[in-house]
């Protein structure tokens, strides 16, 4: 398999894309901003005008897009990659989106003789650069055996979770227990500065406890309490995003949640405040607010 149509070029996607160019397959590239499509071309990808462009002649075609609207927009639309895609490729979107409207996509694929793969990623813009995701596949094992190669370019870490849109499902649900594990940490630190605890001893107390998690060490020490926000990583926008994404298909299945709204709320709270493209522990901005006091690691501001 060397001809890969690859569409959507942001932070995720033009790293993987160009990964892909450096293991020398042959690319064509397509996203509706043209500056990006620029970038990659002269990085040695072929430029599409469409969705359909990219993926005509494509053995592989991926989809790195924001969310299910953008992804149904560019399959289904009107210069979509059905117009353009061939019997017997295999389209892997990569996107996160909702289970749901992967399996309605992976139905019309089955229609054009067309196997999908769902493979949502987890680890964020510099796991991209490196090559070094993990990759969550939901859809046929056979499939993904054809197209492993093409992925081992992308991520270190395969993991094949079960049938076509699993790997969606997986990935919302890491990215459920992710929102509420640091909305709770961040607020239980503020809590520990408002008491006035010295927060080098609280944070290396708390980790060596039951109360630790690998959110406590990288979000919240690293980050949270280092007033790192600012980093070119998973923006609060976009974890809103996968909790929105969440709650409608636990809709769609008739079942009530009640942790996963009640954060999207506390998350909304963060991004009205500092505009949703911070990273997403800033969400601890929100409850220092409210304690009136700043939850700080002296050692991670050195
Ligand atoms: P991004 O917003 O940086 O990039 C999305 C790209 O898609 C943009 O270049 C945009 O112009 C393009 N686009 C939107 N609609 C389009 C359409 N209809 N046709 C063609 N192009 C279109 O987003 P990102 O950070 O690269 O994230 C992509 C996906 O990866 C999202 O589902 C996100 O949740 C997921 N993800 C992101 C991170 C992260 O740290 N950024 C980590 C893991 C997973």
């Amino acid at each position: 398999m060397k001809k890969i149509g690859f569409i959507g070029l942001g932070a995720m996607g033009s790293p993987m894309a160009k990964n892909l160019l450096r293991n020398k397959f042959s690319v064509t590239v397509y996203d509706i901003c043209s500056d990006r499509i620029k970038t990659l071309a002269d990085a040695g990808a072929t430029a599409a005008n469409s969705p359909a462009e990219a993926a005509s002649g494509a053995e592989m075609i991926i989809t790195m897009l924001p969310s299910s609207p953008d992804v149904e927009q560019a399959v289904c639309g009107p210069e979509g990659v059905l117009k353009g895609i061939g019997e017997g490729a295999v389209y892997v979107d990569m996107s996160t989106i909702d289970p749901i409207t992967t399996r309605r996509i992976g139905d019309i694929m089955a229609e054009r003789g067309v196997a999908m793969l769902d493979c949502p990623v987890t680890k964020g813009v510099k796991a991209a650069v490196d090559g070094t995701l993990t990759l969550l596949i939901g859809g046929e094992k056979s499939v993904l055996e054809s197209v492993r190669h093409v992925l081992q370019t992308m991520g270190s870490t395969l993991m094949h979770l079960g049938p076509l849109g699993a790997g969606a499902t997986t990935k919302l649900v890491n990215n459920m227990c992710l929102g509420a594990i640091v909305a709770a940490t961040a607020e239980a630190m503020v809590f520990g500065a408002k008491l006035g605890m010295d927060m080098d001893a609280l944070v290396e107390a708390v980790a060596s406890g039951s109360g630790s998690s690998r959110a406590l060490i990288t979000h919240i020490k690293e980050f949270a309490l280092a007033r790192r926000f600012d980093v070119p990583m998973f923006p609060v926008h976009l974890l809103m995003k996968d909790l929105e994404l969440a709650i409608n298909t636990a809709k769609e299945v008739n079942m009530p949640l009640m942790m996963t709204p009640f954060c999207h709320s506390l998350y909304a709270l963060s991004k009205a405040k500092g505009g949703g493209k911070g990273f997403f522990p800033e969400l601890i901005t929100v409850f220092e607010e409210f304690a009136g006091v700043e939850a700080v690691l002296p050692s991670g501001l050195k």
